[in-house]
């Protein structure tokens, strides 16, 4: 188990792409980190850095007080869980978990112990002696983590370990990954571009956009505080709405719609009476009531919920309703925002 400091650490590719700028974070011995963000935001070549498959470029990284920057992978006391699970085919699925551990001339003795301990764990006790070829998916992606957790990392590194399974897969391994960090204490990183998956599994989600990490904090931190409009894009399901608005004494103006704030908005926004900002408001947070109105396009019914998508205003708006309702294209519905957010259009940050 381990604590890591990520110091300033930059990474510049030979074709000078730079893949990650200045990325500064402690982790806690323990902790469940996700990185999350889309497709090229530099999120697997951190996670390459950390477990030293990618060289460093500028920065340090400091594993339970010890630098190793420098060090090979070898040396670092990581294991990394790959979406592809790079199994062995030829091998059983007990030599795939036995295998770093014969690399190492371990004794077999104690190689035993550990792979039938993983085994155990992850509920492959009775495949031990298959082909991966005849595993399915998730089995094949338990195999994956078997083959880290017999080497008892300080580390775990995942890189979206989940993304060849199908969603209802991925559901239930995702729990699973959640079992196996509970029961093995240990500090894990894990990259995804899936935000659900960043909500729940992480402690603390690191969200990056090009090459820069935009907020770190607990999953309610970054749903309900978003620092910036990425972040408040990014993450929530289906996306927060953004109107822009102008700030007027004591009212938003939108395009075609005007809200009162109330006195803690009105305070929050009192630098900005005269100017344009970008409202965000989630698709939950718009609920029945009579401040605007919502013409309505489209009805889905979730069961639960129903996703309402129309226009506010000029704005295209989604409302997330707690029932199942039935409207349909031309209705209106009266709504109220129970929640706001405020965000700067020239910074794009959160305005607190
Ligand atoms: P993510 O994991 O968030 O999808 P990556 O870390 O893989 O993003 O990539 C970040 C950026 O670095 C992208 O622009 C990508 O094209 C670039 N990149 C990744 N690997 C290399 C490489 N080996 N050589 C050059 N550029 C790379």
């Amino acid at each position: 188990m381990a604590s890591l400091k990520l110091q300033n650490l930059n990474k510049i590719y030979d074709n000078n792409v730079q893949a990650v700028f200045d990325f500064n974070m402690d982790i806690e011995d323990g902790e469940f980190i996700v990185l999350v963000g889309p497709s090229g935001c530099g999120k697997s070549t951190t996670l390459r850095m950390i477990a030293g498959l990618e060289d460093i470029t500028s920065g340090s990284l400091i594993i339970d007080g010890e630098d190793v920057t420098q060090k090979p992978p070898k040396d670092r006391d990581i294991a990394m869980v790959f979406q592809n699970y790079a199994l062995y085919a030829h091998m059983t699925i007990y030599e795939n978990m036995a295998f770093s551990l014969t690399l190492r001339h371990e004794d077999p003795n104690v190689i035993h112990e550990k792979v039938l301990a993983a085994a155990e764990i992850l509920g492959l006790t009775d495949q031990l002696n298959k082909k991966p070829k005849q595993l399915s998916g998730g089995q094949r992606q338990r195999v994956a983590m078997g083959r880290a957790i017999v080497r008892t990392p300080k580390v775990f590194l995942f890189d979206e370990p989940l993304s060849n399974l199908d969603a209802k897969l991925r559901g239930a391994t995702r729990r699973e990954i959640l079992l196996l960090h509970k029961r093995l204490g240990a500090t894990m990183l894990y990259v995804t571009h899936d935000q659900t998956e960043a909500l729940t599994l992480a402690d603390r989600i690191v969200c990056m956009s090009m090459g820069y990490v935009q907020q770190i904090g607990t999953p309610l931190e970054l749903y309900d505080t978003p620092a910036n409009l990425f972040v408040a894009s990014f993450i929530g399901l289906p996306p927060m709405n953004f109107f822009d608005c102008k700030v007027e004494e004591g009212k938003l103006i939108g395009d075609g719609f005007a809200i009162n704030l109330n006195e803690n908005d009105k305070a929050t926004l009192k630098d900005y009476v005269g100017k344009t900002i970008t409202l965000g408001v989630r698709p939950e947070n718009i609920v029945h009531g009579n401040d605007v109105t919502l013409s309505v396009n489209s009805n889905e019914n979730l069961g639960q919920t129903t996703l309402v998508h129309g226009k506010i205003g000029g704005h295209r708006a989604t409302a997330k309703f707690r029932e199942w309702s039935t409207y349909k294209l031309g209705d209106e519905v009266g709504v109220s925002f129970n929640r706001m957010h405020f965000f700067d259009k020239e910074t794009t940050n959160a305005i607190r």
